[in-house]
């Protein structure tokens, strides 16, 4: 098994991540290939895991990620660090399984026609920093609003706790395949209309911005780039899924309440 860990470094992963390597290297077959792994194990948080998927992201299809949290349980991290022992030992024991969740096509085509993949694991903006944001909002084709206001959010279900949820969208379960648009403060008024709530699309169907702007920053996963003459963006669910080793893999709603509400043992 060829195996990658990628973290952050705090100390407190990195003495994780030196115990991890120990029991790792006594297990037969092991062999660390940060280039051409099958399995990535992360140490940190989501962020930690997030870097590692678009340093992997053109093997995703090869590949199992494992997420160790030495924080706060993440949406993307399901092992303690204490609980590293437990997690090699399933590593090797049985058969892998995985839980696979959709990710985001984004398609830039610029005016030249030139045309421009991304792959986001939790969402995509298209902003103006200074300045409204016009553009037109089409929906398979079909002109659906003309948007104006500061920008405008797409994101995966597992997406949809990040920022997504911080404007007002909904949580979404990662097992259905569905994008989520949400608007980020919309100007409403007698001459300006948007929806002015988030929308979930069907997995076939397709969003497609078309800004009003010679520039404007898109996001990726949080990383910032900056567009010029851009015709249009074309957001999609991928063909290409992430998948997660599905041992030890944490409940969603779990996950949801851990971190927005609170750890509480009342059963039904
Ligand atoms: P970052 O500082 O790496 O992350 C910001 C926070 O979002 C961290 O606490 C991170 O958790 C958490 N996070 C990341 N993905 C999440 C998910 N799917 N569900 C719930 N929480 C999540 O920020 P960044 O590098 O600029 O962007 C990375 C991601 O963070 C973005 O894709 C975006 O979804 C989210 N973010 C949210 C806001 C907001 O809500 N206003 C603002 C910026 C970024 P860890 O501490 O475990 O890494």
């Amino acid at each position: 098994m060829r195996i990658a860990i990628a973290h952050n470094t705090n100390d407190k992963t990195l003495k994780v991540v030196a115990h991890l390597k120990t029991l790792l290297q006594k297990k037969d077959g092991v062999v660390f290939d940060a280039k051409y792994p099958d399995v990535v194990i992360t140490v940190g948080g989501d962020g930690t895991l997030i870097n590692a998927f678009h340093r992997y992201e053109n093997q995703v299809s090869s590949i199992r990620f494992i997420g160790i949290h030495t924080g706060h349980l993440g949406f993307y991290t399901d092992w303690r660090g204490q609980d590293v022992g437990k997690m090699t030992d399933a590593l090797f024991l049985r058969e892998p399984e995985s839980a696979k969740y959709p990710l985001l096509e984004i398609e830039l085509v610029t005016e030249a026609g030139e045309k421009k993949r991304f792959l986001a694991l939790n969402e995509s903006a298209v902003k103006r920093v200074s300045h409204t944001l016009e553009a037109d909002v089409y929906i398979d084709d079909q002109l659906f609003e003309n948007f104006r206001g500061d920008g405008l959010c797409i994101s995966t279900p597992t997406g949809s706790t990040g920022y997504n949820k911080s404007l007002g969208g909904a949580v979404i379960h990662p097992q259905l395949k569905a994008l989520q648009m949400a608007e980020i403060a919309s100007i409403n008024n007698r001459v300006f209309r948007t929806l002015s709530s988030p929308i979930v699309i069907a997995p076939d169907q397709w969003i497609t911005i078309v800004p009003n702007a010679d520039h404007f920053v898109m996001t990726v996963d949080g990383k910032r780039i900056d567009v010029r003459n851009a015709k249009k963006i074309n957001y999609r669910i991928s063909n290409k899924v992430i998948r997660f080793d599905r041992f030890g893999h944490t409940h969603f709603w779990s996950r949801v309440q851990s971190a927005f509400i609170g750890e509480r043992n009342d059963k039904l």
